[in-house]
Order: C-alpha cells, then sequence, then structure tokens
C-alpha cells in the first residue's frame, strides 16, 4: 500500500500533484489510502505496491476542462472517502472522457453533489460571518469572527473576504483552519477553538441593518431556518430580532401589498395606445431594428391587446448564444427590454458566478408580450397557452435566422416547448441538450422565475446549484467551440 498524507492548504494543488505521480507510477486506487490534515504531510509513504511500474511508464492524465474545477470544490468536502473518490473518477476519465456528462453515473453524480454541498457551506460563511472589531494595531483596525463550516471551505472562501475587506486586518477563526489577513497579506493557520470577542456598537449595527432588509412579504419560518440555520444563530447579532419580526410578519405584509405594483403608469398607456395604433405585422425588415419594429405590429393573438408593448429581443446580431425565456413580465412590459425585473437579476447573479455575461447573448422571449389578468391594481402573471406560443414562434424563428446562434439556453418550458416542440419530463430532460428542427443545439435549463418561487429553501438553492452548472456548461460548451458535449 502507498499512504498518501495531504495537507490541510493547498490540498488540491497536492492531491493532483500525488495522483499524478502514482499514474506515473502505475499504482491502482485500490493500493492507496489518503489521509489529511497529518502533522507529517510529506505526501508519500510506506512501500511500492507489488506490479509498479517504473516513473514515466504511463501516458500523461488528461481530463476534460470540467473536471478541475469540479474537484477543486468536491475535494473540500468533509467526505472522508473524498480523496479516492476523485482518485478514481480521474483514471475512469482516460478512459471515458464522457463520463462527467453521464448523469445516470452514481459515482459522477455524487460528486457533483458533494461539489454542491460544497458550494453552499461557501455561501453560507460568506453570509454569516460577523466580525467583532478586536481593536487597532498600527494604523489598521482588526476584527475577528468565528465560524463553524460543515465542510473545508475556509481556504475556497478567504479570498472573499480578502476583495470584500481589504482595507483592514481580519481573523476568521474556525476548528479546522485559521485565515489570517494582515497588511493586504492572506496567510493559514491551524484551526481555534471557540474564543471569547467583545460585544460592541458593532452589535447595534448589525441589529439595524438586519430589521431594514428584512422583508415580511416573504417570511417563511422554515426555509429562513434551512438558510440560516440555529447552528448559526449564535454567531449573528441580528438573530435575536428573529422572533419580533416574525411576530409582525403578518400585518406588515398586508400593508405592503397594499401599496404593491401597480397597473402600468400613464407613459406606459400611451406607449401602449400609440403601438396599438400600428398596422398589423408585415413582414420583418433585415436586421434586429427591422424585426424589433415589425413585431410592434404584431397581431397574431390577441396577447397584444392588454400588453403596453411587445418586447422584442436584444444583444449582438451575430452573438453565439440565444437565451430564450417565457415572456416579458410586468417590468419588462412596461421598459420594452427582456429580464431586466427580479428574474433577469437572479440569472445575472449565477451568469456572473460562471463568467457569463448576457450582454454577449441574444437574450430574447418565446411569447413577446405579456400575458396577465389585473387583479385590484396588481397585474398577474399567466402562462401563455399552446396557440400563443405557437403563433409567437414566427418571431423567434425570425430571430433564429437573424442571430444564427451555435446554442440556444431555453429556459423553462415555455422556451422548451417553442423549441424542441413538447415541455414533457422537463426534470429529466432539464441539464441536457436537445436540437430544433435546423439541428442547432438546445441546452435545457430552469427558468428564474421558477428558482425564485420555489417555497423550500434547500429545493431552491439545489435547483439553483443546478441552474448554475447549466449555465457553466453553457460556458464550456461555447469556449469549446463545440456545439454538443462528450
Ligand atoms: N421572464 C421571462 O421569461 N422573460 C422576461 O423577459 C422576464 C421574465
Amino acid at each position: 500500500m502507498v499512504h498518501v498524507a495531504l495537507p490541510v492548504t493547498g490540498t488540491f494543488e497536492a492531491w493532483r500533484e500525488a495522483a499524478r505521480d502514482l499514474h506515473r507510477r502505475a499504482v491502482p486506487p485500490e493500493a492507496v489510502t489518503w489521509s489529511f490534515g497529518d502533522a507529517a504531510a510529506d505526501l508519500f509513504s510506506g512501500a511500492e505496491p507489488a506490479g509498479a511500474a517504473p516513473a514515466a511508464a504511463a501516458p500523461a492524465l488528461t481530463v476534460p476542462r470540467r473536471f478541475v474545477p469540479l474537484a477543486r470544490q468536491a475535494i473540500c468536502h468533509a467526505d472522508p472517502q473524498r480523496f479516492a473518490r476523485l482518485h478514481a473518477l480521474l483514471l475512469a476519465l482516460q478512459d471515458r472522457p464522457g463520463l462527467l456528462g453521464d448523469r445516470a453515473n452514481a459515482e459522477v453524480a455524487r460528486i457533483e453533489r458533494m461539489a454542491s454541498e460544497v458550494r453552499r457551506d461557501r455561501h453560507k460563511m460568506t453570509a454569516f460571518v460577523r466580525f467583532r472589531d478586536v481593536g487597532t494595531e498600527g494604523p489598521r483596525r482588526r476584527f475577528a469572527a468565528w465560524f463553524e463550516p460543515s465542510h473545508h471551505i475556509v481556504e475556497l472562501a478567504a479570498p472573499f473576504f480578502a476583495d470584500r475587506f481589504g482595507d483592514m486586518d481580519w481573523s476568521i477563526l474556525t476548528p479546522g483552519l485559521t485565515a489570517h489577513f494582515n497588511a493586504g497579506r492572506l496567510s493559514f493557520a491551524p484551526g481555534a477553538t471557540r474564543p471569547a470577542l467583545p460585544e460592541d456598537a458593532a452589535e447595534d449595527l448589525w441589529r439595524t441593518y438586519f430589521a431594514n432588509i428584512f422583508n415580511p412579504a416573504r417570511v417563511k419560518t422554515r426555509a429562513m431556518q434551512a438558510e440560516m440555520p440555529r447552528k448559526y444563530w449564535k454567531n449573528l447579532p441580528e438573530a435575536r430580532l428573529i422572533p419580533e419580526l416574525v411576530a409582525g410578519a403578518a400585518a406588515r405584509a398586508r400593508e405592503m401589498a397594499d401599496a404593491a405594483p401597480t397597473l402600468p403608469p400613464a407613459r406606459a398607456a400611451r406607449i401602449g395606445a400609440r403601438l396599438r395604433a400600428a398596422p398589423d405585422a408585415p413582414p420583418p425588415e433585415d436586421g434586429a431594428d427591422g424585426l424589433a419594429r415589425a413585431l410592434q405590429g404584431c397581431r397574431r393573438c390577441p396577447l397584444w391587446r392588454d400588453a403596453t408593448q411587445a418586447v422584442p429581443g436584444e444583444g449582438p446580431e451575430r452573438a453565439a448564444l440565444m437565451i430564450v425565456g417565457e415572456q416579458p413580465g410586468d417590468r419588462e412590459d412596461i421598459e420594452g427590454r427582456p429580464f431586466v425585473g427580479p428574474a433577469g437579476a437572479l440569472f445575472d447573479r449565477v451568469a456572473g458566478a460562471v463568467g457569463l455575461d448576457r450582454r454577449d447573448a441574444w437574450v430574447t422571449n418565446a411569447v413577446k408580450h405579456f400575458k396577465y389578468t389585473a387583479k385590484g391594481r396588481r397585474r398577474i402573471h399567466q402562462p401563455p397557452n399552446r396557440t400563443e406560443i405557437e403563433h409567437c414562434r414566427w418571431w423567434l424563428d425570425h430571430e433564429r435566422a437573424l442571430v444564427r446562434p451555435r446554442l440556444i439556453l431555453a429556459m423553462g418550458g415555455t422556451a422548451v416547448e417553442s423549441l424542441t416542440g413538447h415541455r414533457k419530463d422537463l426534470t429529466r430532460r432539464r441539464g441536457g441538450i436537445e436540437t430544433t428542427q435546423d439541428g442547432t443545439p438546445v441546452l435545457i435549463t430552469w427558468h428564474p422565475s421558477y428558482l425564485l418561487r420555489l417555497p423550500d429553501a434547500e429545493r431552491r438553492a439545489a435547483a439553483e446549484a443546478e441552474f448554475r452548472d447549466d449555465l457553466a456548461l453553457a460556458v464550456q460548451m461555447l469556449r469549446d467551440g463545440a456545439a454538443a458535449p462528450a
């Protein structure tokens, strides 16, 4: 057996180095044991296993580009078998480079899940670390925080704090590892036990901040506990406000509803009246501007009557990626641009995390007019029906002919139905690649509004991780220049 002892920082690099070396020496995964955080992390010890080949006998390891970020995250998981699992997957990828795309493979699914749990834990750390002022040393103020992550994420999360709090000195103490940031330099030290940090004025600031950002209409006590589990409450000064805020939430939510979204303002009514006077859709002129002008005269279905205006797609006319949503919402209807409301904000946040900038894509909807029912002064979204989707596909087809994207991202059932002909089995199809009739690849994913509507925080986090993975896959496919995954 060969034993590999990995350090608590630089773990991924050390694991990668070890895996390469084991491969050169043709040591099979079952002949390796791994440990983590031993004092003597001198990497290798133990006898050469029987049958081990001399160095340099094996060809170099190659992996799909997605493997490295996946392994970097999964290696931070608390699962003691993580190093062995990743090692086995690394070797399996040598024979089956497309294995990562095989969602039915239990081991791949497990490692994806581990990576997703690590991302979630990192997110929790960035949200729930609270610094306390521990005095001044030299010109810089010093702060400290205590945190108990579920996985080994301190090194992964530390750069976030270095970016965000670069103008102060701080330490984040955790049981496994301590991160110090002094005079702009990040370093790590062994873990600690929970320190006695001073209570001070910063506590009041946190409490005021939390009371101000609190939105009573969104109070879901169970979801709140899932997002902010009780284990973190003791570190959070604002958590003391929760019982009081929950008690008053219903009344405040009613007040908010009375003052909530309105029918479009007079300006929007004027735009609508002008556009409704336009003749029925003439054949589209050349180019995106011509298409957008022609769209305003669309009478192919009755949705134009109640909408303020049609919302055309936008973006570079030769974009490699086309992003297709369902239909404009309340804000989009008024502003005349796609995804400028809450769904667009969620999309931008997740896309930003995987290096996708929607300004490089053609962004549009399967249906171009906002469908709603008025309830008091509010406009409540209604999903478009099959006929409306069918009529509006005429416009989407023109947009596709104009842009000729290499890849289309279909977000949600309406886009999927418009592009592939049906929306059955969406859950199973999500994350997969299908094609339009002319053979353009269509990557299927959740609609961001679906994520916003999920009441259960756990499920929302899981679906958001899937959404992020799908966007990352789109980025990867475009980068590889390939239309379809391996
Ligand atoms: N939802 C959509 O599908 N499209 C938009 O433009 C906004 C919200």
